[in-house]
């Protein structure tokens, strides 16, 4: 039996948007697809993920600033046929992040999940990677903000398996026991999620990467500054494992798991990638 930890879980219901189902991740609507299928910019030049390494320029200080993550925030989880996302119902005032390579505010949006890891970190794969999404604070919203060219700014952290149970497992026990296992099931708690993400306060200083790129899901947006931690959140393997036995979607009415969600590495195109603080090149 999977157990409900912490969260305080209510209002669980179910909605339908096969829609959005056209593109995904199997041979007939895959990556190699998607700029046939969704989006003429998924074949652009600035594609994200990449793989991180080569020559790769050294920045001292410019730390990331995260605001606002520490308060608490009711959400919503929703597996929307591509992965788990989270997003903050409230309105007001939401969290930011400024500093780095960024030149003005950046509005939280949502967390997702990959599993495994749509980046690489010096050519290698991780089992999975967490995506927090904002938009330019100046441009409203992330509908706006997807016409600019700097207008996303996404965090991203590898996922590494390592035994034990960490804030991770936790939380995905939260989903598991949620019911997410149905097609664009959502579901909906209050609680300091961005809390629990604590990592993120905890990594301000810390060494991470950035490049200029897209949304590794279509319509491939190329206005992405990645801000890419190098120090990897774990999980068990337990847990992926139940992600990828509970967490399911549906294509052509069959029902698969979410899981595989990665899109493949793509070609760096001579785009700069700066290294924030980092003094090693040692991989974790
Ligand atoms: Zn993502």
């Amino acid at each position: 039996m999977l157990k409900v930890i912490g969260f305080t879980l209510c209002c669980l219901f179910f909605t339908v948007s096969k829609a959005e189902h056209h593109w995904g991740y199997l041979h007939h609507n895959g990556p190699n697809l998607w700029c046939n299928i969704a989006n003429k910019t998924c074949c652009g030049n600035a594609q994200s993920p990449i793989d991180i390494k080569g020559s790769i320029k050294q920045v001292s200080g410019r730390p990331v600033h995260f605001q606002g993550y520490t308060k608490k925030y009711d959400w919503t989880v929703q597996n929307n046929g591509h992965s788990i996302q989270i997003r903050i119902n409230n309105t007001g005032e939401l969290p930011t992040i400024l500093g780095g390579p960024l030149k003005s505010n950046y509005t939280f949006s949502n967390v997702h999940f990959h599993f495994p890891s749509e980046h690489k970190l010096f050519s290698k794969l991780y089992d999975g990677e967490i995506h927090m999404v904002h938009f330019k604070t100046s441009a409203g919203n992330l509908d706006n903000a997807l016409k600019l060219d700097d207008g996303i700014a996404v965090v991203g952290f590898l996922i590494k398996i390592q035994p034990g149970g960490h804030f991770l497992d936790r939380f995905m026990e939260n989903i598991l026991g949620g019911v997410l296992s149905k097609d664009a099931t959502t579901m909906d708690y209050k609680d300091a999620v961005l809390q629990h993400l604590a990592l993120v306060p905890r990594m301000t200083d810390k060494c991470y990467y950035s490049y200029h790129g897209s949304l590794t899901t279509p319509n491939c947006n190329e206005d992405v500054t990645w801000l890419f931690h190098r120090h990897p959140v774990f999980i068990s393997k337990k847990t992926i494992d139940d992600l990828k036995a509970y967490i399911r979607t549906t294509d052509d009415n069959r029902d698969i798991s979410l899981f595989p969600n990665n899109r493949p590495v793509l070609p760096q195109n001579g785009r700069l990638i700066q290294a924030f603080n980092c003094k090693l090149t040692a991989v974790y």
